[in-house]
């Protein structure tokens, strides 16, 4: 059966009856057969969110009407929450405990955002005249293209629906075309919540085919994007015509320090999960490693053994603790990176192939590599390989390991190590990244902001802030005793 888009309130075909094949990374299978949208679709899925926008079916709801829809998809999400997590471990070939773990924290997005709903009720300003009542009002903001990566396919989607709907935009969500199908199941969701007809519409296809409308169309009023720096920096310019908001989450290169005063043991054992969980296809992974130059051997050399213990498998495989790369496309360009690193210098201690198991040889399963002699001019160090492969630099001083740790155009996350708690808070603030772990590396919370500093986006997801992004602010200033302004003379 062909998986549908959802435009205006109905499930429908292509029009041209276009379709793709989705394959499983881990033995190439097809998991799931879905349609791949025309320009003429996304331009009915446009047309149905903003006449459902400027019909007011959903913006005239009140915040808590809406929260208490988001509070509902939340509960369907958790009643289906297996059934879509092995839709998203076939799509992505992550273990199926992982993708278990992705849900809970797509439910917990969901429920974050109820919860903020009901406490959003804009403000009274004291101008200081008491004939004047100002307030300011918090309006939902238009019609959203919601445009999602593949590394955490619903979790990325959920940081933009839930927030979306609560404010009372419109919508159209386009997933990757690599992982549509847990996009698909929480469309299916939303329409049983009962959103009204038209709020919410999926688009399905490659963004090079189906993108355009979406972040050129003037209807649009915001894109907020979740993927690539190369994409972000094409939505930028495209919407510069028109002026849309603009939300972006793009990658990082995120620098994972530890000083010689540090609780190795933990810090070693982070610094592995930070670099070589879901086999480094994450945006904020710990894949810069940045050490101390006196721990450096003893760092190192564990790493490497870690490194090379790590059992890899497919979604079903209770051995496994990690799961193969997306694509092969992909996995050719993990391997040009440390092909590239070896040629500029660094040194390969583990790694720097594909498995070579047979279970593997229909997947794109990569090995944990470590590269060591790098330094901040090599591309490895500078630009996501967004895979399994850790590089190490050395530092002497603590301005020296900040340097390092600012030396990247991106700004999306960082660790440091030390139990001098001092140096450590001094590090955390000098880091120019949107969130630092102290002791500790990768956790999030849905109330706690996310987002990048530098090249690594605009805006801020989750938190408050990540309503903020889905509202228009508005002043309205009522005069309760009119009366002439006086400014201009009305006489000769
Ligand atoms: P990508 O940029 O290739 O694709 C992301 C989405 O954009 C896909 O849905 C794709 O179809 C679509 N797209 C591509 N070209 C488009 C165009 N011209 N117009 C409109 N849409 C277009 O990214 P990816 O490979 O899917 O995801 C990996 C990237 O995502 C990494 O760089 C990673 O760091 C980033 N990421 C960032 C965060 C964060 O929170 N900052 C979270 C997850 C992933």
């Amino acid at each position: 059966m062909v998986a549908t888009l959802y435009i205006n309130g109905a499930w429908r075909q292509a029009s041209d009856g276009g379709a793709h094949d989705v394959h499983s990374p881990h033995d190439q299978r097809v998991v799931a057969r879905v349609c791949q949208a025309t320009n003429s679709d996304v331009l009915d899925a446009i047309s149905a969110a903003r006449e459902s926008f400027d019909s007011g079916v959903f913006t005239s709801w009140s915040f808590n009407e809406r929260s208490a829809l988001v509070a509902k998809i939340a509960d369907l999400l958790e009643r289906d929450a297996d059934l879509i997590a092995r839709k998203e471990s076939d799509d992505t070939g992550k273990r199926f405990i992982e993708a278990q773990y992705d849900l809970a924290d797509v439910i917990a997005t969901f429920r974050h955002f109820a919860a903020l709903g009901l406490k959003e009720h804009g403000r009274s300003v004291d101008v200081g005249l008491a004939h004047i009542t100002s307030r300011i009002v918090h309006e939902p903001l238009g019609v959203a293209s919601l445009i999602g990566p593949w590394n955490y396919p619903l979790l990325q989607i959920a940081w933009k629906v839930a927030p979306a709907l609560v404010a009372g935009c419109s919508f159209i969500v386009k997933p990757s075309e690599l992982t549509p199908q847990s996009a698909i199941a929480l469309m299916k969701i939303i329409e049983e919540a009962g959103a009204p007809q038209g709020v919410a519409n999926l688009i399905l296809g490659p963004g090079s085919v189906v993108g355009a409308p979406l972040i050129n169309d003037p209807r649009v009023d915001l894109v907020s994007f979740t993927g690539g720096l190369t994409t972000g920096q094409t939505i930028m310019r495209a919407a510069a015509t028109t002026i849309k908001k603009l939300a972006l989450e793009l990658g990082g290169k995120n620098p994972h320090i530890i000083f010689a005063d540090a609780d190795i043991d933990a810090a070693i054992d982070n610094a592995v999960t930070a670099a070589f969980l879901h086999s480094g296809q994450v945006c904020s992974a710990g894949t810069r490693l940045i050490v101390e130059r006196s721990i450096h051997d003893q760092v190192v050399t564990e790493i490497v053994r870690r490194a090379g213990l790590i059992t890899l498998g497919g979604p079903d495989d209770v051995m496994a603790e990690t799961g193969p790369l997306i694509s092969k496309s992909h996995l050719i360009n993990v391997s040009l990176y440390v092909d590239k690193a070896v040629a500029e210098g660094a040194t390969l201690l583990v790694g720097g192939k594909r498995s070579e198991l047979s279970e593997h040889a229909d997947g794109w399963y990569y090995l944990p590599t470590v590269l060591d002699n790098c330094t901040s001019e090599m591309s490895c160090v500078q630009e996501e390989s967004f895979g399994p492969v850790m590089t190490v630099e050395v530092f002497d001083t603590e301005a020296e390991a900040i340097a390092i740790g600012n030396d990247t155009v991106f700004g999306l996350s960082g660790g440091v190590w030390s139990q001098d708690a001092k140096k450590a808070a001094r590090v955390a603030s000098a880091l120019r990244h949107g969130t630092i772990w102290v002791n500790d590396f990768g956790p999030y919370r849905p109330a706690a902001e996310w987002g990048g500093y530098k090249q690594s986006g605009i805006g801020r997801e989750l938190g408050e802030h990540g309503l903020g992004e889905y509202l228009e602010i508005k002043h309205i200033w009522t005069n309760n005793a009119p009366s002439r302004s006086g400014w201009f003379r009305d006489h000769e």
